[in-house]
């Protein structure tokens, strides 16, 4: 929302005061006087809005709201600008002089004081976005929104525990997706306790998950990594096989780990396996390249130029062409200056710009995030796919 927007909602609330007041002026006139002070204080504040003179109309505004404690709409409308434009503390000033005053209608203060935790939430200032989200929740236990934000506040903070307690009663209130975040979060906590050598607090966790979401992909590669990390690999493999069908995406997500594993089992087989089934259901440009340098190594040079051939002679894309010139000068012995050259010129094509993409916002970035850092929500992160310009 653009701040000419946001004027026209002050210019609404304006009208729908002025009105108010007409018809009061109606019924009984003696208030007529009052009324065309008020709207006075009204357009100066806004006045003083549009020439940027914020602390003024804040001023202007709580002159009438002093005098006129029930016309709070025009308070929240300008509370909600500022935080829209980045000024946290003015907000902030306004919500809570909101908040000050005496007999303020319950809905007009829940609303403040939701508005007012959002504007310590935006300014980061999280400690006290949380007191003011809790102290919503004691009052109102069922409060979606409320719960939201908190369980929001909490993982931020990376607060495992606290996030999942909000969470669960999130998905006691009904909300069925509540449940499948939750096995996210206890694998937050599994993956914890696993990059600290804790396997059987990792274990527990990752059981937890699974009571949550037994179908979770981010459980099963979690499990895997626990059972290599106890020295059981072929447990590791054959908990990996079932993703590399499911969710080749994921399961693309510990390649590495996953060839580790095969060698140390002495499954050569399963390397190549897997390779073919990426190459054949992947079309996502890093996993492409990716693919393509693990087949050079595992099957030679030229299976790995063929299968680059294919994707590229369908839709050109510029990581498979750089996994094609470090192959291709690799493996058929072409000349050393001319490799060099046609290197050096692929690396100078704008890169590519993101891996993955959040289906829901669009956020896009190099790493996979099981929770969206755009707009925080869990498990909407996909392989960015082929450049459809070249279709
Ligand atoms: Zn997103």
């Amino acid at each position: 929302m653009g701040l000419f927007d946001w004027l026209l909602l002050l210019a609404a609330s304006l009208a729908s005061f002025l009105l108010g007041r007409y018809w009061a002026g109606h019924l009984t006139p003696r208030t007529r006087p009052a009324g065309n002070a008020l709207s006075d204080i009204y357009v100066q504040g806004i006045n003083y809005l549009l020439s940027e003179q914020p602390d003024e109309a804040i001023e202007a505004f709580d002159a009438m709201l002093a005098s006129h404690p029930r016309n709070a709409e025009t308070h929240l409308a300008l509370g909600r600008l500022f935080r829209h434009r980045g000024e946290f503390e003015r907000a902030i000033r306004v919500h809570k002089s909101l908040l000050d005053k005496q007999d303020l209608p319950p809905d007009v203060k829940y609303q403040a004081l939701f508005e007012l935790g959002r504007d310590y939430l935006k300014a980061g200032i999280l400690d006290r976005a949380e007191s003011v989200f809790r102290e919503i929740v004691n009052q109102h236990a069922h409060d979606r929104a409320a719960l939201h934000a908190l369980a929001d506040i909490y993982e931020l903070e990376q607060d495992w525990p606290a996030a999942i307690e909000i969470r669960k009663r999130l998905a006691a209130l009904g909300d069925a997706q509540e449940q499948a975040v939750v096995a996210l979060l206890y694998c937050e906590l599994a993956e914890a306790a696993l990059s600290g050598g804790d396997l059987k607090a990792a274990s527990q966790h990752l059981a937890e998950a699974y009571a949550m979401d037994p179908d979770s992909p981010r459980g099963t590669l979690l499990a895997g990594k626990l059972a290599m990390a106890a020295g059981r690999c072929d447990q590791a493999l054959a908990m990996w096989e079932a993703l590399l069908e499911r969710s080749p995406m994921h399961f693309a997500l510990i390649l590495d780990e996953f060839f580790q594993c095969a060698e140390r089992a002495g499954q050569q087989e399963l390397k190549t396996k897997a390779l073919y089934h990426l190459a054949g259901t992947l079309r996502a440009p890093h996993l492409v390249a990716q693919v393509a340098r693990h087949l050079a190594a595992e099957e030679g040079g030229a299976v790995a130029l063929d299968y680059l051939r294919h994707v590229l002679a369908r839709r050109p894309q510029l990581q498979g062409l750089q996994a094609f010139v470090e192959i291709a000068t690799r493996a058929q012995g072409l000349d050393p200056e001319a490799c060099r050259t046609l290197a050096d010129a692929v690396a100078r094509l704008p890169a590519e710009p993101s891996r993955f993409h959040c289906t829901v916002c669009g956020f896009h970035s190099q790493a996979h995030y099981w929770k969206c850092p755009g707009c925080r929500r869990w498990d909407t992160m996909e392989a960015v796919q082929e450049n459809n310009n070249h279709a």
